[in-house]
């Protein structure tokens, strides 16, 4: 019996961990959840899943009376670490979005608790501490983002042979096709529709750009100790191959299944054991082509920022990353066009000092810097809808 705390429970990964950690109540136990702000569905988690401590960031104006009392309720701007702190649990899931999610998965290494990591934003701003602190402890870093937990899968039949290329394969989003100029002037609505996957707004967003393959890739770097030279990005359209890698020899391997979150979820929550995910199995027979295309940087210029963030070095991912989260709420909020988030990332990039192996506290003020950086572009006429 695993005991299981989530941090981000009524999000879009949240809410699949819950799924199956109710299909194996007898193997996991989900001790404390914590989320934003959505109440409503926090007191349905309580109910169904009678946690130890249940945390939200703002506190609802009343607890309904059936679950007043049959958990510890914790509430504030602090909570995620209150609840890695407090929680009895072998495992912390951390699901929520954006920088946010670093100070808890420090904490959670700290208190000698093994991360599942769906949160990617961490790794990219923080990538070289946050791997550091798992090392020191002797704590895995397991992997949720579906391309890295291909890899991760890949690995575990590797040998223990290093490979010399790790291949993250991309659904391409919706704008896969579409020509630059339309790109530019896409709207929320188009952004926000994914040919395969369901996922929160915020990485949404990203797909369509193409950032959250460069925020993959970064994440890579970190969890794989590889070098950026050896990552390369693929696009393929039908999401069936989540990511793969070569080795000296040439072979490949890969990691195939239909898009469903659940299955890197729960491989991570019951890893190295495979349990029934409840979704469904690829079928080879009425399967189409599997295709295959070269990444366009000049379509998708936020990929190629990747590369350059990690060619800078130091805190310059976490600049990236706090000038793509500004330019993903300005969007949603219609203060910018799409193609101008890639823009403001790159621009905010230039305009930063790069901070070399940084700490905790300078990935924080680099991240920081950027927000102020971006807001303050973002007030210039260039950055106009
Ligand atoms: P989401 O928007 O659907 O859910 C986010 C959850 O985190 C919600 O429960 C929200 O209440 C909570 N939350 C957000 N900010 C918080 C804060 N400051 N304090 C406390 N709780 C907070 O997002 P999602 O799609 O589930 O994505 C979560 C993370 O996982 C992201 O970093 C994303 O990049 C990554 N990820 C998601 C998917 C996916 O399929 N959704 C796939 C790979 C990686
Ligand atoms: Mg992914």
């Amino acid at each position: 019996m695993r005991k299981i705390a989530i941090l981000g429970s009524t999000g879009s990964i949240g809410t699949q961990a819950l799924d199956v950690a109710a299909r194996h109540r007898d193997r996991f136990e989900v001790t404390a959840i914590a989320a934003h702000s959505s109440a409503e569905k926090v007191f349905e988690q309580v109910r169904a899943f009678r946690p130890k401590i249940a945390a939200l960031t703002i506190e609802p104006k009343e607890i309904p009376e059936d679950i007043r009392d049959c958990c510890q309720w914790m509430f504030g701007e602090s909570v995620l670490l209150d609840v890695v702190r407090a929680c009895e649990a072998d495992d912390v899931l951390v699901s929520v979005v954006g920088i946010a999610g670093l100070a808890a998965v420090m904490e959670t290494i700290k208190c000698g608790k093994r991360v599942l990591l769906a949160n990617k934003e961490p790794l990219v701003a923080g990538g070289e501490l946050v791997t550091a602190a798992a090392k020191a402890a002797g704590l895995p870093l397991l992997p949720v983002d579906s391309e890295h937990s291909a890899i991760f899968q890949c690995l575990q039949g590797a040998g223990g042979n290093t490979p010399e290329r790790l291949i993250l394969t991309a659904s391409g989003g919706p704008f896969r096709t579409w020509e630059k100029k339309d790109i530019y002037t896409a709207t929320k609505e188009q952004a926000l529709r994914h040919p395969n996957w369901s996922m929160g707004q915020k990485i949404t967003i990203d797909s369509a750009s193409m950032m959250n393959k460069a925020l993959e890739v970064i994440e890579a770097r970190w969890l794989f100790d590889m070098p950026a030279e050896k990552i390369d990005v693929l696009i393929h359209p039908q999401s069936v191959i989540h990511s793969m890698v070569e080795f000296a020899d040439g072979a490949v391997m890969a990691q195939l299944g239909t898009p469903d979150m659940r299955l890197p979820i729960l491989y991570a929550m019951s890893w190295p054991e495979r349990l029934e995910t409840g979704g469904k199995r690829l079928d080879f027979e009425t399967m189409k082509a599997l295709t295959f295309e070269t990444p366009d940087l000049d379509r998708f210029p936020g990929l190629g920022l990747a590369y350059e963030a990690l060619r800078a070095g130091g805190a310059m991912s976490a600049v990236l990353n706090g000038a793509n989260e500004i330019a993903v709420d300005a969007f949603l909020h219609d203060r910018i066009r799409f193609g101008q988030i890639a823009q403001l990332v790159e621009e905010t990039m230039h305009a930063i000092p790069v901070t070399a192996h940084p700490t905790l506290d300078q990935v924080f003020e680099s991240d920081r810097l950027a927000r102020v950086k971006a807001l303050e572009l973002l007030a210039t006429s260039r950055f106009a809808v």
